[in-house]
């Protein structure tokens, strides 16, 4: 097992400040080693003296020398030994060895007196003794006893003189008091040492944020209180780090990459302490170098649990919905980048809720949400961990089915058949059993693809989905890309003709019961690689394209211009589209209405039921902005829209023109005939103006004036036509409301 990892070791004492120091052979156990083997060398020396004191006495004289120096020699390495030691328990058995060693040199040069003499000896032990032992006290217990030692046993050099007592008594005193010195250096030194010790204790301990002293395998050596309250516990000395880390490996790689060169390292690690709470701690790690080698880490922990909590919150909420905590659009667009960009199969699903915004209009939003979330639940049970399901807001998901890796398979097209079916079942609700089926398109990544065209796909496959009755998958074919690629034509031919006029605009009156032309609708006209382009078409893809507004504003001046050449009574009335009731409409309409010097009361705008989409008060002020420029407002294709009656009410509308497919039904479905007379009846009732859309026959025509729909408009009266041919059938006496199937003039719009 790695030793970082071993559960646990006895414990061990407060680590001291020469923990801080190299493992290995400390600098006064050098000393010591340095100072036995001089001491070895000295007795070696002594022993060669003894055997070579038989010669002659000059001869002896020269051992005797190289005695003496041998002894300075042992002498000075012993006060090295003394100086460097720092550290009380190792000075303590340094201390022990020296003076036992100099005991024994003594008892040997008492025992063996006629080689050394006393002032060899007395030299030795002054020297070691002041140092040893820090005082003047040291000398005392040795130099003294040395001194009169030598002067109850006078000691004969190896020249035959006697050493009397008062030459040692000298030698003492004159080495005496420099040994005092250096001891008092020493004493001094030893003090700030231990004052600095101090302060580093008093920095560690009182520091708010949490230090622990580690050794280099982990195990905590020190910990200070603000250690201990970060894990929880008080008795982190002799236990390892990394049983408090959540996640052991990654500590360990944490600290495993410091170095001498690397010596600080910051990072975050979730620790769970004794009492099982988990805590984020933010580390800085630093570590402690001798010898080229990391020997110690001093760590300092500061809790940033809050701050991390707060964090990941925010940065979950900048990720998710609120709503579903599905992902978000930034969130799919940056994992199915990173799919694309690492070649894996990928495939994406675009998920659209049928008739969803049934259930927000009748049961109100709060239902329509909790329908969202079930929803949202569904969508998750039917895809695999590796897939992401993501909500770009409303009722519209994106699911990516994304590969683990390059050579793995996403049945894109069987997860969207899961999807399709787990949608079905209705969702049994508080607010009732609710019903929203699901449209999918689904688009698989081909090489090439860009995240933009592959999402673009799968929602152009998905309104292929819904325009089949949704309730339905489609994939994105060859056929659905050629429908793309003639938008992105219609998009940019409808860009150069608006900027060439080559936008055009055609009349359909609208005629009162005694078949005078009343009003006239512009209708847009545009001839697109040689045909006639749908109108409903172009608008569609104005309104994907933002070219909505322009197309809007350059049909509304063109027909304001022509209607300045009409008769003051006849209505002009325009179509306006719910993407361009923005809150700059109104004042644009203004500007184009004084531009072209138009009254506001002889404009009629239509809108279609899908205008009220959205959230009914924003509509209604802008609506009421346009009233007060005075202009009138007109609902088109009354009927067929999911607009409930209540809004109806709050609506500054006061035309309401009733849907051709109602008309169509005339005389003989009662349906329709019932559905007329009601719409009819309401519009009174809230004092409004009818017209019925698309009469075609007579007999509609005639059953509309009968059920009270004065106003029509349609092809038995009159067909789209160009501005001089309704200047034409405006001069004619009563506006000749008469059948015209193909009247002269007539500009028909593509299909
Ligand atoms: P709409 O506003 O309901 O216009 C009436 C549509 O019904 C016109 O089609 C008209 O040609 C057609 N129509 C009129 N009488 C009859 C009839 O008796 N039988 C049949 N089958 N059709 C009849 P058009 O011109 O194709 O316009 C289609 C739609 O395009 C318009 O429906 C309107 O919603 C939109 N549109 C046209 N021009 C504009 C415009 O300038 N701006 C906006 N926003 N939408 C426009
Ligand atoms: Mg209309
Ligand atoms: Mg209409």
């Amino acid at each position: 097992m790695p030793a970082l990892l071993r559960p646990h070791l006895p414990r061990l004492p407060l680590a001291r400040r020469s923990d801080l120091a190299d493992d290995r052979l400390d600098p006064q156990s050098r000393a010591a080693a340095a100072y036995v083997l001089a001491r070895c060398a000295v007795a070696l020396v002594a022993v060669i003296t003894l055997a070579m004191s038989a010669g002659s006495r000059g001869a002896d004289l020269v051992p005797a020398v190289a005695a003496h120096v041998a002894f300075a020699i042992a002498a000075l390495l012993a006060v090295l030994v003394v100086l460097a030691a720092d550290d009380a328990a190792r000075r303590r058995w340094v201390r022990a060895l020296v003076v036992t060693d100099v005991l024994g040199f003594a008892a040997y040069n008492i025992a063996f007196g006629s080689v050394a003499g006393a002032g060899s000896l007395a030299t030795v032990s002054v020297l070691l003794a002041g140092p040893l032992l820090w005082s003047w006290r040291g000398l005392a217990v040795t130099a003294v006893p040395v001194g009169v030692v030598a002067t109850l046993w006078p000691q004969r050099d190896p020249l035959g003189h006697t050493s009397g007592a008062w030459e040692v008594w000298l030698l003492v005193i004159l080495l005496a008091v420099p040994a005092a010195a250096v001891s008092a250096l020493v004493r001094r030194g030893s003090m700030r040492l231990a004052h600095a010790e101090e302060q580093f204790r008093t920095a560690f301990d009182d520091a708010s944020s949490g230090m622990a002293l580690l050794a280099r395998d982990g195990r905590i050596l020190r910990a200070n209180p603000a250690m201990h309250a970060l894990l929880g516990t008080s008795e982190l000395p002799g236990a390892w780090l990394h049983q408090y880390a959540v996640e052991p490996a990654a500590l360990q790689a944490s600290l495993a990459g410091l170095s001498p060169q690397q010596r600080a390292s910051r990072f975050e690690v979730e620790v769970r302490g004794v009492d099982a709470r988990t805590r984020v701690a933010s580390v800085v790690a630093s570590a402690i170098c001798s010898d080229g080698a990391v020997r110690r880490v001093l760590l300092q922990a500061e809790d940033v649990t809050e701050r991390r909590r707060l964090q990941d919150r925010l940065s979950f909420e900048a990720t998710h919905d609120s709503l579903t905590g599905l992902a978000n659009q930034r969130v799919l667009h940056d994992r199915l980048g990173a799919a694309l960009a690492d070649q894996r199969p990928a495939g994406i699903l675009f998920v659209d809720l049928d008739r969803f915004k049934l259930v927000n209009d009748s049961l109100g939003h709060a239902a329509g949400d909790r329908l969202l979330m079930s929803a949202a639940q569904r969508l998750q049970d039917c895809v695999r961990p590796c897939d992401l399901v993501a909500r770009l807001g409303g009722d519209e998901f994106v699911i990516l089915c994304d590969a683990p890796d390059a050579s793995g398979d996403v049945d894109a097209a069987a997860v969207a058949q899961r999807v399709v079916l787990a949608l079905r079942p209705p969702y049994v609700t508080d607010d009732g059993i609710l019903s929203a089926t699901g449209s999918v398109g689904v688009a698989v990544a081909v090489p090439g693809t860009t995240v933009g065209t592959l999402i673009r796909d799968a929602d152009t496959a998905m309104y292929a989905a819904k325009s089949g009755g949704g309730n339905r998958a489609v994939v994105f074919n060859d056929g659905l890309r050629a429908d793309v690629v003639r938008r992105h034509a219609l998009e940019s031919g409808l860009r150069d003709a608006l900027r060439d006029d080559g936008v055009t605009v055609a009349y359909q009156p609208v005629v009162d019961e005694a078949g005078r032309l009343v009003a006239a609708e512009a209708l847009l006209r545009w001839t697109f690689q040689g045909a006639p382009a749908n109108p409903a078409e172009v608008i569609a893809i104005a309104e994907q394209s933002e070219l909505i507004a322009d197309v809007g504003l350059h049909v509304l001046r063109r027909a304001l211009l022509d209607s300045a050449a009409w008769p003051e009574d006849v209505r002009l009335h325009v179509n306006v589209s719910a993407h361009q009731l923005d809150e700059g409409f109104a004042a644009a309409l203004r500007d184009v209405l004084r531009e072209t010097g138009s009254h506001p009361e002889r404009l009629c705008l239509e809108l279609t039921e899908t205008a009220m989409r959205d959230d009914v008060d924003g509509l209604v002020g802008k609506l009421e902005q346009i009233r007060a420029l005075g202009v009138r407002l007109a609902i088109d294709d009354f009927g067929v829209g999911n607009a409930s009656l209540t809004y109806l009410a709050r609506l500054p509308v006061q035309d309401l023109k009733i849907d051709r497919s109602f008309i169509s039904g005339l005389p003989h479905d009662a349906g329709s005939t019932a559905i007329v007379s009601g719409v009819v009846a309401m519009a009174r009732a809230y004092g409004m103006q009818i017209i019925a859309e698309g009469v075609e026959t007579r007999e509609q025509d005639l059953a509309c004036v009968r059920l009270g729909c004065l106003q029509r408009q349609g092809y038995l009266h009159h067909r789209p036509m160009s501005a001089e041919a309704l200047l034409e059938v405006l001069a004619r006496p009563g506006h000749g409301d008469l059948p015209q199937p193909r009247a002269a003039g007539e500009v028909r719009a593509g299909r």
